[in-house]
């Protein structure tokens, strides 16, 4: 079995067969067809690299598709926001497509059901139509209103169209079986009267057709070959096909559409429902929709995650026929794998002790090289500067260290990062016996790289570190799980908010060797020992302002 073979994921073994008995490659057409209700998240992402991925294979078109059709909950705020996205994440569209381009398409397909006596006009109220319904072992009960007449579904029909009825008066349903087993085809709805004016279309429309009648017919209008969605729309392929027969005309659109499911990304510790999105954004639990501890894609780009890494993931995670749950570490390690070939290293530290060298020259300075990034060669070198005061990390010194501390202490010698061999002597300490100074010694010979004997001495530690007086003193924003629970949204009876992290955010000052100054927004580097930062755009000439991206390690896995 040859690699390319081995990596077929299952749609793509559909896919083959399809193309196996006889469709035609040209024929081949996919879509992404976000609702525009919301920000994109990273299990959209996942579909997104699946249907675009798919598209790459095959070089066959995938078209955007904004499924418009509730202008309840619908704005263009979002539709510029998904595209904006989808570019982000690398990938183009063919056309950009509008559900709500084909209302006046499906209101004549509806106008045809209706003449073939498929479709009828029901004026019950929704909780009737609801009592009627049954259960799945239960048949449900006809409307009184199924059997009238064509003539009089018409009128009633194009009264509707034309606003003529308040909201929730009468519906359209189709006329298919009160006793079927599935019971999506219990007579379902294909259109409501909502007097909305809609982002698009304006006051055009006053009724709107429902996801499941616009959904398949918008496949169809653009011949999409295969409509891929998640799981819970399973059951609604059987509906899915019964529309496309109905309004199937081989003349002008010979091609019906294929709906086949995957089973939805999943994540540990995250929310990914849109109207739970919305209601942390509504409620200011979180700063918007690109708030950093939000999983969606604006919020993991602030964050400093790169599409790289959102794609690693994507493809590492597969294409599941079953529902299951990725543990959130694993988009971790693809955003910290990435990091490391492409971020550069730089010394900030962000806890402080002041670390004084008595025998280095109490006015002197020497700007020293540091290796930009030790995986990449083409990365080249910077200059840091270095001086007798300099900060360290507090949690780098221990008075009493036992042997396995590798950092510093009193009369043991670490290496500087970049810099010189030192030996800690004293300690300077307020009344209370808090450290306010660590005194130390420096050997001359031991610069990193001047190739002398002192220089090449093994010492266990290295230590990062940033020169007092040349420090850029820099706001620093460390994120933590949002949520506390693994599956917020999996407790019966809870409400997800109950498992809030009231600590996901936490804001210091952080102290960064000056070559940070001229960084922008959207910079990503490694805080050398500590982790991944990105430049937020909340920065200004004053205050550069970082996210802490990720970790360097899995600091959550060791906690638990
Ligand atoms: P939400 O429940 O968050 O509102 P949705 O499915 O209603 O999500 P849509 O805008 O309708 O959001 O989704 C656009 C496409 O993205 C659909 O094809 C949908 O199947 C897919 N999608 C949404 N969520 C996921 C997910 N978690 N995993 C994989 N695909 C997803
Ligand atoms: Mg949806």
């Amino acid at each position: 079995m040859s690699t390319e073979t081995k990596s077929l994921n299952f749609l793509e073994h559909i896919i083959e067969e399809d193309l196996k008995n006889g469709l035609d490659k040209n024929k081949l057409r996919f879509r992404f067809p976000p609702e525009p209700n919301g920000y994109l998240h990273i299990g959209h992402a996942k579909s997104i690299c699946l249907n675009f991925g798919l598209g790459l294979r095959y070089a066959a078109p995938v078209n955007l598709r904004f499924d418009d059709t509730n202008p309840d909950k619908e704005e263009q705020e979002y539709v510029d926001a998904i595209k904006a996205d989808i570019e982000w994440l690398g990938f183009s569209w063919a056309k950009e497509c509008y559900a709500s381009d084909y209302f006046q398409q499906l209101y004549n397909w509806a106008v045809m059901l209706i003449e073939k006596g498929k479709a009828y006009v029901d004026s019950q109220t929704s909780t009737d139509i609801a009592s009627q319904k049954g259960t799945p072992s239960q048949s449900g009960t006809e409307s009184p209103y199924r059997n009238r007449s064509v003539s009089e579904n018409l009128a009633l029909f194009e009264a509707m169209k034309n606003g003529t009825y308040p909201n929730g008066t009468h519906v359209l349903r189709a006329k298919i079986d009160m006793a079927s087993s599935n019971m999506l085809m219990r007579d379902p709805i294909l259109y409501r009267v909502l007097n909305k004016p809609h982002h698009r279309t304006g006051n055009s429309w006053c009724i709107y057709p429902m996801y499941d009648w616009a959904h398949g017919q918008s496949d169809y209008i653009e011949q999409v070959s295969h409509s891929i969605c998640t799981l819970e729309f399973m059951m609604h392929r059987e509906l899915y096909e019964w529309f496309i027969e109905h309004v199937y005309d081989s003349k002008t659109l010979p091609q019906p559409p294929k709906q086949r499911e995957f089973a939805r990304l999943n994540l540990s510790y995250t929310i990914m429902s849109k109207r739970k999105l919305l209601q942390l954004v509504n409620q200011k639990h979180v700063s918007g929709w690109d708030d950093p501890r939000m999983p969606t894609l604006s919020g993991m780009r602030r964050r400093g995650y790169t599409p790289e890494a959102i794609r690693k993931f994507a493809e590492t995670v597969g294409v599941a026929k079953r529902d299951n749950v990725i543990d959130v570490s694993l988009l971790e390690f693809c955003v910290r794998e990435d990091l490391n070939k492409s971020a550069p290293r730089v010394m900030a530290v962000l806890d402080p002790v002041k670390l004084v060298i008595t025998n280095y020259p109490e006015d002197a300075e020497e700007w020293l090289d540091a290796e930009n990034n030790p995986e990449d060669e083409t990365a080249g070198s910077r200059k840091v500067p270095f001086s007798n005061t300099l900060y360290i990390e507090r949690e780098d010194f221990l008075e009493e260290a036992n042997k396995k501390f590798f950092r510093l202490t009193l009369g043991k010698e670490v290496r500087l990062k970049n810099a010189y061999i030192i030996k800690g002597e004293k300690l300077v300490k307020d009344a209370a016996g808090n450290i306010l100074e660590i005194h130390a010694t420096f050997d001359p010979d031991s610069r990193s790289g001047s190739g002398t004997e002192a220089s090449l001495r093994k010492v266990k530690g290295t230590l990062h570190w940033v020169s007092v007086k040349h420090a850029i003193k820099t706001e620093v924003r460390l994120y933590d799980r949002l949520f506390l629970n693994e599956s917020p949204d999996g407790h019966k009876g809870k409400d997800f908010l109950e498992f809030l992290n009231p600590d996901s955010l936490q804001l210091i000052d952080a102290y960064a060797e000056p070559s940070l100054q001229t960084a922008k927004p959207g910079d990503r580097f490694q805080f050398q020992r500590i982790g991944y930062f990105c430049v937020d755009k909340d920065s200004n000439t004053q205050k550069l302002v970082f996210n802490k991206t990720v970790g360097l390690r899995d600091s959550w896995a060791k906690m638990q």
